[in-house]
């Protein structure tokens, strides 16, 4: 390593990369994740086409990190391992009250594996890379913790009574902490032990710091921010809106119901298919599919699964509602024509706008129910089928 110019000595430094110590690692997913809205907590929302927490575990399993214990809470188990389904080494354990104590959790779930080192990381910071989680684990040779820090770039202040500032502080000596923070096993468990009763942690490094071990500050990533927000999800450049439309066609055959938007229609004929073929919900949902480039209908619910065999179309449609949701998008407004001879749409329109607006959660002023024939041209102007058409418009949630 003499003379080298000291840019070319830190590029060798930084190819050389060391097997790294044995480690295992806990990410704690327990958390209701309130903040960010939606339906469900924000580390098993979709992101860019992957659960949020997936990325870190894809990235601790890559370091070679086993096993990871997942903390869920009760009841999101079935959230979590639909997550990382495919992703070897992981094991599943119950949150408790407390961080700190679903934390504890998470290192007796350890216990058996008794790994000598461990990785505890927050479920909503996807970015983790490479570099970080060698940084901590190196440090671990000669400290008992280690945790990824930041400087504090902006000047502080320090806020009194009445929103007046009483003070300034010293940023040069403060840093901000992100996750994962790395520890010996052995310590960090004897400490989450003792801690027990303790006032609510800030985190796990000040749990081991309050026995006064050695605690090694290394380099973080401002990459591995915490998503917090809704605004956290939309990807950068996204679009504002996106549009979607939909087609679908069943036959009309005799000895069938006849179901258009979710409604029973008299009819002397119904539509044939493997659901109950609601011609208007299939085209619906085709839309709301193509306006996030999720797939088509027939790509979630398969005609070949007996599963969907006389299912309600409805349940289609609420899925998709949802795939959008998790794509951060809301429904706009849906414009729906159908084309048929018979029967005459207009004495339903008003049932079906309802039916839909109650599937969809949307008001009934953004629903589209509109009906031509083909002047007795074609299958549908023979009786033959009814077809549908869809157009969507969702917005960013
Ligand atoms: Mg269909």
């Amino acid at each position: 390593m003499h003379n080298l110019r000291p840019d070319l000595k830190r590029a060798c430094t930084m190819a050389y990369t060391p097997s790294l110590p044995s480690f295992a690692a806990i990410v704690v997913a327990a958390g209701k994740g309130l903040r960010v809205g939606g339906q469900i907590p924000k580390q098993f929302r979709n992101w860019q086409g992957k659960s949020l927490i997936r990325y870190s575990v894809e990235a601790l399993s890559e370091a070679g990190a086993s096993p990871i214990a997942i903390v869920v809470a009760d009841g999101a188990q079935d959230l979590a391992s639909e997550a990382l389904v495919g992703i070897n080494g992981v094991i599943f354990t119950h949150g408790g009250d407390t961080r700190q104590q679903s934390v504890l959790n998470g290192l007796v779930a350890l216990e058996q594996s008794k790994p000598a080192n461990v990785l505890i990381h927050d479920a909503a910071r996807p970015h983790l890379s490479q570099d970080v989680i060698a940084r901590l684990v190196s440090a671990l040779e000669e400290h008992s913790g280690a945790i990824p820090v930041l400087p504090v770039v902006d000047s502080l202040a320090v806020a009194g009574d009445g929103d007046v500032m009483a003070g300034a502080a010293e940023r040069e000596a403060l840093r901000r902490v992100q996750t994962p923070q790395a520890f010996r096993y052995m310590h960090i468990l004897a400490a989450h032990h003792a801690w027990s009763g303790e006032k609510i942690a800030g985190d796990d490094a000040q749990v081991l710091q309050a026995r006064g071990e050695s605690i090694a500050l290394v380099e973080g990533d401002e990459r591995l921010k915490k998503f917090t927000f809704a605004e956290d999800f939309v990807q950068t450049g996204s679009a504002p809106f996106r549009i979607g439309q939909g087609i679908d066609v069943h036959r009309l055959v005799d000895g069938e119901e006849l179901w258009l938007c979710g409604v029973q229609i008299p009819h002397d004929k119904g539509l044939s298919g493997h659901s109950d073929a609601d011609v208007a919900l299939h085209a619906i949902t085709d839309a709301v599919l193509g306006a996030i480039g999720d797939g088509d209908i027939g790509t979630h619910f398969p005609p070949s699964d007996s599963k969907w065999a006389g299912a309600r179309s409805a349940q289609f449609l609420e899925h998709a509602v949802k795939l959008a949701h998790d794509a951060g998008y809301a429904l706009g407004n849906i414009d729906l024509t159908l084309i048929c001879e018979a029967p005459k749409i207009g004495p339903h329109r008003s049932a079906m706008r309802e039916a839909v607006a109650a599937i969809i959660g949307l008001d009934e002023g953004a629903i589209s129910i509109k009906a031509t024939t083909t002047e007795r041209l074609g299958f549908t102007g023979r009786g033959e089928g009814i077809a549908a058409q869809a157009i969507v418009s969702l917005q960013r949630l």
